[in-house]
């Protein structure tokens, strides 16, 4: 291997993922795959020509700065969506490449009909609401605010969609406050109709709601964690599962994190490994270096604790997690050699270390640990 770590994404695992949630939700329902946060993790140009290939053809980002690099990875047409920050600037660009845009405020609903006045063309919106999540979102009162300007400027504003964010579906305990926001939605939603505007795409839900609250698919589910086969909860899969007689995952995981043996060394019963303190060789060991550490994205809540696989072996972390390196004990691993594969994340023989795993340990949801993995990691596509 050139590289000191790589990032394998399995293509038969977007398949199958793609290919469950499409069945799951059905024709009527639009998935817009969320690919924000280099598609968490997974790398925004690796894996938008994945999607594209199975059927996706509708993206949501977060930053304009991500619908760009959405923009440059397609080879057909297809719909970006940005559900967070663009500055002024980005406004005028989105416009003129017809990316779409929340649109949560009355600024940015200027800003979107000054420009679309000045490129003589449409900006494509959704209209936010504000429903109790108290994050961003037009409120009742400025909705009709809104209205009355996109009523004024109907040449410039396209109203593509109306949409809200719930506020933690993936958690039961959250079922009141979830239908407090979905009542606050309709009743908004009827606002917007009484006025002759009627959106083409109503959206509320990503993955956990779409899954828990079925009413929540309207006409768009914007879908991120459960594209790249990870569960949003323990929650959302038990109550999935629990109906089904078939008890198998349907989501398989498409990222794999793997390095290789950098250094081999005996150390002495007694000897501290590492930085400072944290580890003593309480017998004669054997240890392996690891050129990964917490810039590539492995954590350093993982110190002393994190595991990996060597020689189909687990294999745990010892002292604590470096910059650039990690130290592994494969004092229990036969014939292990400079340059042996060592799997970070995803499966050697029948063994697996799975992200959840890591998040477990270290107190870090699913997604911040994906989100993390540095986008300096060459990232390849394989089959599996
Ligand atoms: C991130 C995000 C999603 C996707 O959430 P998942 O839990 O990954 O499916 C959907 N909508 C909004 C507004 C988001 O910010």
């Amino acid at each position: 291997m050139i590289n000191n770590s790589l990032i394998t994404l399995n293509e038969n695992a977007v398949e199958n993922n793609i290919a469950f949630l499409k069945k799951k939700l059905g024709d009527k329902v639009k998935i817009s795959a969320v690919v924000k946060a280099n598609a968490y993790g997974h790398g925004i140009e690796q894996i938008v020509p994945l999607f594209e290939k199975y059927g996706i053809d509708h993206y949501s980002v977060f930053y304009y700065s991500e619908a760009i690099r959405v923009f440059d990875s397609l080879s057909k047409p297809a719909t970006i969506m940005v559900m967070g920050w663009l500055c002024e600037e980005s406004v005028r660009g989105a416009i003129a490449r017809g990316i779409e845009f929340f649109v949560f405020n009355i600024e940015r609903l200027n800003f979107a009909i000054k420009y679309a006045k000045e490129l003589n063309s449409k900006a494509k919106i959704h209209i936010e609401a504000e429903t109790g999540m108290n994050r961003s979102g037009l409120n009742a009162d400025e909705l009709k605010n809104a209205i009355t300007k996109i009523k004024e400027n109907a040449d410039c504003i396209e109203i593509v969609g109306f949409c809200t964010h719930l506020a933690g579906a993936e958690s039961i305990s959250n079922h009141v406050r979830i239908q407090s926001q979905l009542k606050k939605y309709n009743k908004m939603l009827v606002t917007l109709g009484a006025n002759g505007l009627i959106p083409k795409y109503r959206h509320v839900a990503n993955s956990a709601a779409a899954f828990v609250y079925p009413k929540a698919r309207m006409d768009l589910v914007r879908i991120g964690i459960m594209l790249y086969g990870f569960w949003s909860s323990s929650e959302v899969y038990v109550q999935y599962i629990n109906h089904k007689n078939n008890k198998i995952n349907p989501l398989k995981r498409i990222l794999g994190w793997n390095s290789q043996i950098m250094a081999i060394k005996k150390v002495k019963s007694g000897e501290f490994i590492g930085y400072g303190i944290s580890y003593l060789a309480q017998t004669d060991i054997i240890t392996a270096l690891v050129p990964i550490g917490y810039s590539f994205g492995y954590s350093r809540s993982l110190s002393n604790k994190g595991r990996v696989l060597i020689g189909g072996q687990r294999c745990s972390v010892i002292g604590v997690v470096n910059m650039n390196m990690i130290i592994v004990d494969i004092s229990h691993v036969d014939n292990a050699k400079v340059g042996d594969e060592v799997v970070l994340i995803g499966k050697q023989n029948d063994l697996e270390i799975k992200v959840s795993a890591f998040s477990e340990i270290s107190n870090e949801l699913n997604y911040e640990i994906l989100a993390h993995l540095s986008e300096s990691i060459v990232r390849t596509v394989i089959k599996q």
